[in-house]
């Protein structure tokens, strides 16, 4: 075979929010299409209208312009293989139904739910293929006039393909290596309904592959039960030497426990399972994304890069696309499935949200202030910035214990930052900072450390404080600096004491050191 140009697909259907476990997926067509100098085609799997919920396409495609994952051809982008909507493709299968009814690779079948219903009743296990299709109602059974007749009636029926049985079927797995299955167990799956005039899944996804020459096929792992269908019907069609090659992802999985990634887990543990907020459009129920939750996209995509796979161990972890479009391997994928460790998610956030410049914070920072009440200025958010951006929180796991992490989103700023903004109102007497600095001497030396204070220049700069106050405190002996945060922070904790200073001006530090002499005595 020629070596043709690389051309994947990301083909979902717009059934709701895209879940996360599906932009892995669409990451993976992405990094192996811009590896090879190929397309990636978006394409928009819409045949099962029962199904269809309306916002879902934009949702998605918001999605991935947020994340940077561009597609060269498909729905939205244009392209000459189109349309790229299946719903708008009808004409096209019902070309190649008709293939494979007049080559024999399918038969028209007329049992109606209830007859199959019956015949489930009675045979234990039943399964519509070469064991039990002569005793159905189909086109292998009628004779051709009542065949014709009944469609001419205007009775629906279905399309089934015709699986010869006991034939070994060879999946080649980029992935998971040969995959062999006995065709036996497969069902005459429907591909074709005349109810609504479209064809399933299976024949849908063969026929725009085909059309779309495309070269692989790589999807989540729940696809490969299907994979030997597929099979079956690239060569029923007699295309078995330009059939994609197979690449079956590994499952995402839960962060504690077995089994594969929900969105309860999400909810229960506090981390979004979808790239964007989504509002659902029946219930109104409204799903947290990590871009509302303050996730910078090349997080996202660095952390989904390596669920699933990873470049070894002489690189980094920390990846930009470029560079990861140059590490990818496809054929290193794990076919074990990747536990989906959120805590690490929010590490990579807090990565690349400090390689950002503080002013970069700044929109978010200051929507959160607001939200706060807090009315301030770009440039003293973007000081608070650099003074805080490298700070722990507190943060209770999922077991209870307490623990400590880096700042990971903006939005961890608050409470951390509040008393730049805000004087203490009151001091806890019992808390452990207050009661170890806070003696009896400690207002009578503040008084005296207010009188040197005020010698400072008006500017109150850093430097400017130092001149006045390094000298005094060496001369003095006091370490006034404990005390000092009490009295500005209200709490052990914050930025180094002049920068603080520096910041709020001097008339305020005087305020708030005044107010603390007077309630704390
Ligand atoms: N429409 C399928 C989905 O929703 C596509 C599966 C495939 O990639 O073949 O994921």
């Amino acid at each position: 075979m020629s070596e043709r140009r690389v051309r994947v697909r990301f083909a979902p259907s717009p059934t709701g929010p895209l879940h996360i476990g599906g932009v892995r997926t669409a990451l993976y067509n992405y990094l192996f299409a811009r590896q090879h100098g190929g397309d990636l085609i978006f394409r928009i799997e819409d045949t099962d209208s029962g199904r269809f919920v309306p916002g879902a396409e934009e949702y998605i495609i918001e999605s991935f312009r947020w994340l940077g994952i561009k597609f060269d051809e498909g729905v939205s982008f244009g392209g000459d293989h189109g349309p790229y909507r299946q719903s708008e493709r009808r004409d096209i299968y019902r070309k190649y139904v008709k293939q494979l009814l007049d080559t024999g690779r399918a038969y028209i079948a007329f049992d109606t739910p209830e007859e199959l219903d019956a015949k489930r009743k009675e045979v234990e296990n039943f399964q519509y293929d070469a064991s039990t299709r002569m005793q159905m109602r189909n086109s292998l059974t009628l004779p051709e006039e009542e065949v014709k007749r009944l469609i001419d009636e205007g009775c629906q029926y279905v399309v089934r393909f015709k699986i010869e049985p006991g034939r070994e079927v060879l999946v080649n797995d980029l992935i998971r290596g040969e995959v062999r299955i006995n065709s036996s167990i497969l069902d005459d799956k429907v591909l074709y309904k005349s109810a609504d005039g479209l064809p399933t899944y299976h024949l849908a996804n063969i026929v725009d592959d085909h059309l779309m020459e495309v070269t692989h096929v790589i999807r989540g792992e729940e696809w490969l039960p299907s994979a030997p269908l597929h099979v079956l019907l690239y060569e029923a069609f007699g295309w078995a030497d330009s059939m994609p090659r197979f690449a079956h992802l590994p499952l995402l999985l839960k962060p504690v426990g077995n089994g594969k990634l929900s969105k309860r887990d999400g909810d229960k543990l506090g981390f979004p399972v979808f790239p964007l907020e989504w509002h659902d459009p029946k219930t109104g129920e409204v799903s947290s994304g990590y871009r509302e939750k303050g996730y910078l996209p090349q997080a996202v995509v660095n952390f989904l890069a390596l669920l699933g796979w990873n470049p070894g161990n002489d690189h980094s972890e920390l990846l930009s696309m470029d560079e990861l479009i140059q590490l990818f391997d496809l054929s290193k994928c794990s076919r074990n499935g990747a536990r989906f460790d959120y805590i690490k998610a929010a590490w990579f956030n807090h990565q690349y949200l400090i390689q950002q410049p503080d002013e970069a914070w700044v929109p978010d920072f200051d929507r959160l202030l607001q939200a706060n009440g807090i009315q301030s200025t770009p440039e003293k958010e973007a000081e608070v910035v650099r003074m805080m951006k490298l700070k722990v929180i507190e943060y209770t796991d999922s077991e209870g214990n307490k623990k400590k992490r880096n700042i990971s989103f903006v939005s961890d700023l608050w409470p951390l930052t509040r008393f730049f903004f805000v004087a203490p109102e009151s001091f806890d007497r019992e808390d452990k900072f207050i009661r170890k600095n806070w003696k009896e001497t400690t207002a009578q030396e503040m008084r005296t450390f207010m009188e040197v204070l005020q010698t400072v220049e008006e500017d109150f700069s850093v430097e400017s404080q130092k001149a006045v106050v390094d000298p005094w405190v060496e001369k003095s002996e006091l370490r006034p600096w404990n005390a000092w945060r009490i009295c500005l922070v209200g709490a052990g904790q914050g930025p180094d004491m002049y920068e603080l200073s520096a910041f709020l001006g001097k008339e305020e530090t005087l305020r708030r050191m005044q107010f603390a002499i007077d309630s704390l005595g």
